[in-house]
């Protein structure tokens, strides 16, 4: 294209949806489409060989898509050779570009990063370009809608939230307004753990790698061989029409006990009836209304249980839209948060997963080859480790980016920051996430295969999780005393004699200055 760009958009990994407006504003004779890859994001921590094989095959398949229905497209590739990089990170080719570029005007469709905003808002100020940024309209609900929505309240209750949107977009509403079924929520019914090994359940759907997947295999496996995680089975969904088929085969194989076993865990069953959906929706292969509609039509169809369909639903209509509002009504200040002031470094085995405790080497074993683990693995395993232990909330956040192919800043930030460490001291949970090891033995067999014992605090033999957590009482006794359902745990604190707590404190110490053999 040899005539003078009118419009030129900036789209981002993560935004890998034709529908959305901007993209349908574009006019393929006068306006362009820019994409990078670039070296920065992959290697700042270094992220998992399945989340840059992931995000690097989907971003180039959108590409193609793009290019065969007449887009024009300005398109960075990484190759086998870093001398090879236009420039090192985004801002650097972006300001390289524009300048050869000098399209009339810019657009960007909100990132899902504050830093990108700032950071690309800023280089098109530099380059006295015109930017319109575009609402993100892959979600549900505005940005503004969600402000709107908390006004001036000081802790956001996602229960409110979801029922409004619940009634707003009609979903899993019976006639008269009133929720389907007659409850809106049905978690009481989402904790079973299995009493038995669970009978076979159908693994999510395989996808054979492409000759552009094969390419990127090979470019990870030569740039970032270092990089943790492992290539030799790699089975994501990288186009919109692969990840529709994800969804229904979700829906045919695993949607129905969902509900009741969203919360238990079981050795080498990384899945067990989860969607492994979340990437998808993240780099938006798949919208939300899509998934949620299919999954309403199920129940409707094929008289799904409701609490398997409303506890899905609760999910993606609840959790996600309410993680991002949280995410942009808080940012910057949001990232910084450290209610109680943890400082330690993310210990060696969360990269490897070499470790003697069992719950936290088989959730590992799951991260290494997926790229994965489900809701309370991250919460009850590695979150609880964290927490106990200490862990600085950001590097466990920039751990959690690097390990997860799902992970984008908007959704991380407030799960690990503020969910999962209690570093916002309670504007996502009501309380921390604390537990002995007693809580994983009665979600999972994990403790089965265990050297450790979860009901012991101390001794040789004593649970790391259950020693930590009385020592994460003791420690944050007082900040936690101001948080109301904590009440209980803390009095059990005060039953502990002072020998019990001596023996618990030599136990932690041991285990602290032990920490590589754990
Ligand atoms: P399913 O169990 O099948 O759930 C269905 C969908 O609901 C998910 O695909 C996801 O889109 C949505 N969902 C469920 N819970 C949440 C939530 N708390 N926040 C946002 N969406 C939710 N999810 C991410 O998408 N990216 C992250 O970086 C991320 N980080 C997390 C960190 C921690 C410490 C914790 C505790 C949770 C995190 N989650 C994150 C939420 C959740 O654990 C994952 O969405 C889920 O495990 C992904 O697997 P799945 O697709 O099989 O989910
Ligand atoms: Fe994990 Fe403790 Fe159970 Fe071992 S005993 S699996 S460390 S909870």
């Amino acid at each position: 294209m040899a005539q003078k760009i009118n419009t030129l958009l900036i789209l981002f990994g993560d935004q890998l949806d034709k529908n959305y407006a901007a993209i349908k504003n574009i006019d393929p004779k006068r306006d362009a489409i820019w994409m990078a890859e670039t070296d920065h994001e992959i290697s700042y921590i270094p992220t998992h060989k399945i989340k840059i094989t992931f995000f690097l095959s989907a971003m180039r398949h959108f590409r193609d898509e793009l290019k065969e229905e007449g887009f024009h497209l300005y398109y960075h590739q990484l190759t086998r050779r870093k001398s090879n990089d236009k420039g090192r990170d985004f801002p650097e080719i972006l300001k390289k570009d524009l300048n050869q570029i000098r399209p009339e005007k810019v657009w960007m469709i909100q990132p899902g990063d504050y830093r990108v905003m700032e950071q690309v808002s800023q280089i098109i100020k530099n380059a006295n370009l015109s930017l319109k940024i575009w609402q993100d309209d892959h979600f549900f609900n505005t940005v503004q809608q969600f402000n709107h929505f908390i006004g001036s309240k000081k802790n956001y209750l996602l229960e409110r939230f979801y029922r409004k949107l619940r009634k707003e977009y009609q979903v899993l509403m019976s006639l008269n307004d009133q929720p389907e079924g007659g409850n809106w929520n049905y978690d009481k019914q989402n904790r079973e753990s299995f009493k038995n090994e669970p009978a076979a359940i159908k693994s999510p759907r395989a996808f054979q790698p492409d000759d552009t997947t094969l390419a990127v295999i090979d470019l990870v496996n030569q740039r970032y061989a270092h990089h943790p995680g492992r290539l030799d089975h790699f089975d994501l969904p990288v186009t919109h029409s692969q990840a529709m088929a994800l969804v229904r085969d979700f829906v045919k194989h695993r949607l129905s006990h969902f509900g009741k076993y969203q919360d238990a865990m079981w050795t080498d069953q990384p899945f067990l009836y989860h969607s492994r959906l979340s990437c998808l929706l993240n780099v938006k292969l798949i919208s939300p209304r899509y998934v949620v509609s299919r999954i309403e039509e199920a129940y409707y169809q094929n008289s799904l249980p409701l609490n398997s369909v409303e506890g899905f639903i609760r999910q993606v209509l609840g959790w996600r839209e309410y993680m991002r509002g949280i995410y942009w009504n808080e940012m910057p200040q949001y990232s910084q948060k450290n209610h109680l002031n943890a400082r330690e470094d993310v210990p060696e085995f969360f990269w490897h997963g070499k470790t003697r405790m069992n719950c936290v080497h088989h959730t590992m074993k799951s991260i290494i080859q997926y790229s994965y683990a489900h809701h309370i693995q991250r919460l009850m395993v590695m979150g609880l480790f964290g927490l106990l232990w200490g862990i600085d909330p950001y590097k466990f956040h920039q751990w959690h980016m690097a390990m997860y192919a799902d992970a984008v800043d908007w959704v991380s930030l407030p799960n690990t920051l503020g969910m999962s460490q209690f570093a916002d001291g309670g504007l996502v949970g009501t309380k921390p996430y604390a537990a002995t090891g007693k809580y994983i033995n009665r979600m999972s067999n994990y403790c089965q295969g265990c050297i450790y014992n979860p009901q012991k605090a101390v001794g040789e033999e004593a649970c790391p999780i259950t020693s930590l957590y009385w020592d994460f009482l003791q420690r944050n006794q007082k900040k936690l005393s101001q948080v109301g359902r904590m009440n209980l745990q803390l009095k059990n604190v005060e039953r502990k004699n002072e020998k019990e707590w001596h023996a618990i404190k030599e136990r932690v110490q041991f285990l602290r200055k032990n920490k590589d053999q754990l």
